[in-house]
């Protein structure tokens, strides 16, 4: 076993491994090229039973693991959306993990519960929400959506359903966009209220939420004698960044008396930039708000802000008092395992505290309002090029277009042309990227957020775009 000496001495070297990489990472191919099994065929099948030197697990990282991983703080990684992390993000994660604090309550300990207090509040703060609301640090967006359906469905039960189960409770409808996230549906099935019973609106021509439809579709519902439940207002949706008419399914939510859940798990952190707050105009009518610092705020994963205004209504969907868990500290202080589904909590805060602090909010401005700006680089060349069409509207770092070669008609030979060139592109290792489908047309999306990308990257993405399109043959 490790003793603290041998540790300090592993550490330092670790630390240089850390820094090199991050000096080395363009070496890497972005997206790792194993295949299925490779990395499993090269671990023994059992554990062994005496200890090994550190450095031969050290070695044996670089040598199977390295390899298999896909470097998701490569500049290139234009894929999905990014999880990128800075350095003052890794430095708390290490102190976090060396203290190994579980941070469950107050008590267990209390720097821990008053930083994310104070962090959570700058966070509002800095994204420019009203300070009814109450924050609290989850692990991912899909848990904050869950807990927020579940804080809904108590509320808007008396709390029956956690008392008896669903009893008379059946008829609970909940509402949301063809393109908000997956995890809208999944916390809909896990919160018991049946896949049936999430009704998908249909957006308009830029992917945003109807309002008018939704109100359609409330009315529609009420006749049928169901309950509107909550609304899901999509800030940034995950295959566009689309942005769904806050003020008026605000509006809606008012007078139809439904909870409104606002998914801004990626777009939140643009909200850092004046000129952006106009996405979440009606936000104060809000009843939960969501976003992950994780995605674009340079916290590594994880780490979701999720704020409530109904403080009472989540400690009572939540609340546990078993024997164990009593303190002398309760009702005094912030008893954060009260405030969301597991008990046990990692001190996430830390992490946040030494990217707000060691970027500033200019420091974090800078970096958004640079990732904005070379996406809309990218948007102009594509606009500009004959045989290329972008597909949504650009709102902020994320860029979804079609090669549209003249003389081909056929959409499906297009798409197929397209899924191929993003093949080709992510065969070079120099960048990753992956695709949605805008009314059936197979889109490129292109996202450029990683914490260092900078303007030569998009522009490198460029040729091999036009390079790859060279290459490719138009009767794919
Ligand atoms: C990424 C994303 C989510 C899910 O985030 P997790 O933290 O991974 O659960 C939810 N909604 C939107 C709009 C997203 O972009």
């Amino acid at each position: 076993m490790m003793n603290a000496e041998e540790f300090r001495k592993h550490g330092h070297d670790l630390v240089d491994w850390m820094a090199d990489y991050f000096e080395q990472i363009e070496q890497f191919p972005v997206k790792s090229k194993v295949a299925p099994g490779d990395i499993l065929a090269q671990l023994p099948e059992t554990p062994p039973h005496e200890g090994e030197p550190f450095p031969n697990i050290m070695a044996d990282f670089q040598k199977t693991i390295v390899p298999g991983m896909t470097h998701w703080q490569h500049p290139g990684f234009f894929a999905y959306f990014n999880a990128n992390n800075s350095f003052p993000s890794i430095l708390g994660e290490m102190l976090m993990a060396t203290m190994g604090a579980q941070c469950m309550i107050w008590e267990t300990s209390p720097a821990a519960a008053e930083l994310e207090e104070r962090t959570m509040q700058w966070l509002a703060q800095m994204i420019g929400l009203p300070n009814n609301l109450h924050g609290v640090i989850q692990d991912t967006a899909s848990t904050a959506t869950l807990v927020a359906l579940l804080t809904a469905r108590e509320k808007y039960s008396n709390y029956e359903v956690n008392q008896k189960g669903f009893g008379n409770h059946l008829d609970f409808r909940v509402y949301c966009s063809q393109e908000t996230h997956s995890s809208i549906e999944k916390g809909v099935k896990i919160a018991g209220f049946g896949k049936e019973n999430l009704v998908k609106i249909e957006v308009d021509g830029d992917f945003a939420l109807n309002a008018k439809t939704l109100e359609e579709a409330i009315k529609k519902d009420i006749t049928a004698g169901k309950k509107p439940l909550c609304v899901v207002a999509a800030i940034g949706t995950t295959g566009t960044t689309a942005i769904d008419p806050l003020d008026k399914i605000a509006n809606i939510c008012k007078k139809y008396n439904c909870w409104l859940h606002v998914d801004a798990a990626y777009a939140g952190s643009a909200l850092v930039l004046p000129e952006l707050q106009w996405m979440i105009k009606g936000v104060e009518q809000a009843n939960s708000f969501v976003f992950n610092p994780h995605k674009w705020l340079f916290v590594n994963f994880d780490c979701t802000a999720y704020y409530v205004k109904d403080k009472e209504a989540l400690l009572r969907t939540f609340e546990i008092l078993p024997e164990y868990l009593k303190t002398g500290t309760r009702g005094k202080v912030k008893d954060y395992r009260d405030w969301g589904i597991q008990l046990g909590r990692r001190f996430r805060a830390l992490k946040l505290w030494f990217v707000i602090r060691n970027f500033g909010v200019k420091g974090l401005q800078d970096k958004i309002r640079k990732h904005n700006r070379l996406a809309h680089w990218l948007k102009e060349k594509v606009e500009a090029h004959t045989e290329m069409k972008i597909l949504a509207p650009v709102s902020l770092n994320l860029v979804c277009f079609q090669y549209r070669p003249k003389g081909i008609a056929d959409e499906e030979k297009i798409n197929k042309i397209n899924a191929e060139i993003l093949q080709n592109i992510n065969d070079t290792g120099k960048f990753y990227i992956t695709h949605t489908k805008l009314k059936g047309k197979y889109a490129i999306r292109v996202v450029p957020g990683q914490t260092h990308v900078a303007q030569r990257h998009v522009e490198q993405f460029w040729e091999l775009l036009l390079e790859t399109i060279g290459n490719t043959s138009p009767t794919a």
